[in-house]
């Protein structure tokens, strides 16, 4: 458990989200397999106020610190990646609008995303960009007295159930960021296809043919999408992936440790063979782990520690890292019972594989940790 490295206030809000989002416990086969979470789930956490936990209280949300953030992708990283998720890319999108939207933007804009009533989703990739985010072609231009956006963007999670969208693009080759509606004319969403993993995330398409932009829907300053808001959205997104990923893990350990103690091979329990035991201790000590990565990462971010960013990737990093090894092995253990499709080994296998590939792959942050990690190693020798 988690609890011991919390506050007893921190502890209660844990244990309340978990009791609170057991209901869910044996729905995300169904959702895998429908392809998209059903409105009434997104209904309850919306009404639920998830949605809006983390954005500032004066606009309607939560007012959430990192550390119980945190612990909200935890608990819902136990239930569902997908369902993570939703919450995940909406929070991404408002945060870059609390930090860098107008003051028309934060009175029109903001309230309905913190108050749960609208849902946000975040367009940053495109067909010929991806980790290399400098090849955005998305274009954002004055013709005739219209701002029009032209360009698509692919793999968009909750594309298909989002109601408005940031989408980063390029303006004069300057980068920038504007919010569209889905219901806007001049933009298509459609379905992406069916996913190795997060596969009731709803991933979804975005076509624009000079959809029109209203000029106050631009967030930011020209020159700032890469440079300033990409990398916000993205230290909120490997924070919430960090966590999601300890929960995932913490339920792979438990089906793995209940196995290992249940099942019976050769006369013994499967737990008293040196193989599983080598097993049980990797996967249960890397879980420890992960969750002290993950709580110095929020523990730096409520604290402003100018360390914030660096615990961030590396809390991203390693806990996607042995999730996708030990989920792997979890598979291995139980086996048949494993591979099943619809159990949760199975499926956090197949989500651990995308967590992976989404806010920086794994060689992207290893691009980013070497240099930090090598150069702080030789300021503390
Ligand atoms: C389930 C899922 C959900 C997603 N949701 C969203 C979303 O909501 N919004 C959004 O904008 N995008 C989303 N994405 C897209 C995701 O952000 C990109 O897939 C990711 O950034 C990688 O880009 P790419 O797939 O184009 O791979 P590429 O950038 O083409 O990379 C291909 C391979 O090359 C490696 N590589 C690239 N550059 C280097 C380098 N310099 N050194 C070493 N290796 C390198 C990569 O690690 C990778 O293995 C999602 C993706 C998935 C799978």
């Amino acid at each position: 458990m988690v609890e011991h490295l919390l506050t007893a206030d921190e502890a209660a809000h844990h244990a309340a989200l978990l009791k609170d989002l057991d209901r869910w416990r044996g729905e995300p086969a169904h959702w895998d397999r429908a392809g998209r979470l059903p409105e009434p789930v997104i209904r309850w956490c919306r009404e639920q106020r998830l949605t809006g936990a983390a954005l500032p209280a004066e606009l309607g949300g939560g007012g959430w610190d990192a550390v119980r953030t945190g612990l909200l992708y935890e608990a819902m990283g136990r239930v569902s990646a997908s369902l993570a998720s939703l919450v995940n890319v909406h929070d991404m999108a408002a945060q870059v609008v609390v930090r860098w939207g107008t003051e028309e933007q934060r009175r029109d804009v903001l309230p309905p995303l913190a108050n749960g009533s609208r849902l946000a989703a975040i367009a940053m990739t495109e067909p010929q960009a991806g980790s290399d985010l400098s090849g955005i072609e998305t274009n954002l231009e004055e013709r005739d007295g219209r701002l029009l956006l032209n360009g698509c963007k692919v793999f968009i999670t909750f594309g298909q159930q989002a109601d408005v969208f940031l989408v980063f693009a390029q303006r004069a080759g300057q980068s920038i960021a504007c919010l569209v509606d889905r219901d806007q004319p001049g933009l298509t969403v459609t379905p992406m296809g069916e996913m190795l993993g997060l596969r009731a995330a709803a991933l979804g398409r975005l076509e624009f043919r000079d959809c029109e932009i209203s000029p106050s829907a631009v967030v930011g300053r020209d020159g700032f999408g890469l440079a300033v808001l990409v990398p916000l959205a993205l230290e909120h997104g490997r924070h919430a992936v960090a966590w999601m990923a300890a929960g995932m893990l913490h339920e792979v350990f438990l089906a793995a440790s209940e196995y290992a103690l249940e099942r019976r091979a050769f006369g013994r329990a499967l737990i008293e063979h040196g193989q599983v035991q080598s097993l049980i201790t990797r996967m249960g000590t890397d879980l420890e782990a992960t969750r002290h990565l993950c709580l110095a990462a929020s523990r730096a971010l409520d604290s402003g520690d100018s360390a914030a960013t660096d615990r961030v990737l590396t809390a991203k990093y390693f806990a996607c890292r042995v999730l996708e090894e030990h989920s792997a092995q979890a598979v291995q253990l139980l086996a048949a019972q494993g591979a099943l499709e619809s159990g949760v080994t199975a499926r956090v296998y197949r989500d651990a594989k995308v967590l992976n590939i989404l806010e920086g792959t794994t060689q992207i942050l290893e691009r980013m940790l070497a240099p930090r990690l090598a150069s702080a190693a030789r300021r503390r020798s």
